[in-house]
């Protein structure tokens, strides 16, 4: 599990991990988190890090310190900076498909590892500007720049009218959805 930083919607799903580390015998799932985001981890989710406060049957996970490269299931996770308003967080980039949630501007150091992908998955709030998200026409627009074969915008809030407005997207670009399933080269 690759964190990109640790605002409430983002971390408090770490309970639903449980079933899934369940699965490894006595193996801990990682989770891969920069300092900020691993304190406020152990923080909200004290009764599963805190030996004294341990609850028995809590999610079976380690948090790990997120680096700029991991090497995982035959391929690297990049980390990317990206700015979420006036904070830097983390987008990741495997194989031919980069994930940038949660972003206002890309960097130019990012956007240069950003070109010719496969698969885009971009933030892309509202219609209107927003100060800490990109919206639709700005997302748009790294789309022209980036030119990944595919484009995914995600972390639309309710006033995007999912098929209204996806109908006005250009061919190669999509609203994402709950269950969506991507395939792509990972090497
Ligand atoms: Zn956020
Ligand atoms: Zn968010």
């Amino acid at each position: 599990m690759f964190y990109t930083h640790s605002h409430a919607d983002h971390i408090l799903g770490l309970d639903d991990l449980r079933p899934l580390s369940f699965q490894h015998g006595d193996k801990l799932l990682p989770l891969f988190a920069d300092e900020t985001t691993e304190a406020v981890l152990r923080r909200i989710f004290d009764y599963t890090f805190s030996p004294e406060s341990k609850y028995p049957t809590s999610a079976r996970v380690e948090i790990r310190r997120l680096r700029e490269r991991e090497d995982l299931f035959g391929t690297t996770f990049e980390r990317l900076a990206v700015s979420h308003g006036k904070q830097e967080i983390n987008g990741f980039r495997f194989g031919s498909a980069a994930y940038l949630t949660d972003m206002s501007e890309i960097p130019a150091a990012t956007m240069e590892r950003l070109r010719g992908l496969d698969v885009l998955v971009l933030d892309a709030l509202r219609h209107a500007p927003h100060p800490t998200h990109s919206h639709l026409e700005k997302s748009l627009a790294y789309v022209r720049e980036l030119a990944p074969k595919r484009a995914f915008f995600t972390h639309m809030s309710h006033d995007i009218s999912h098929a209204e407005v996806d109908a006005t997207l250009p061919p190669n670009v999509h609203l994402a959805y709950d269950g969506l399933q991507l395939e792509f080269e990972i090497a």
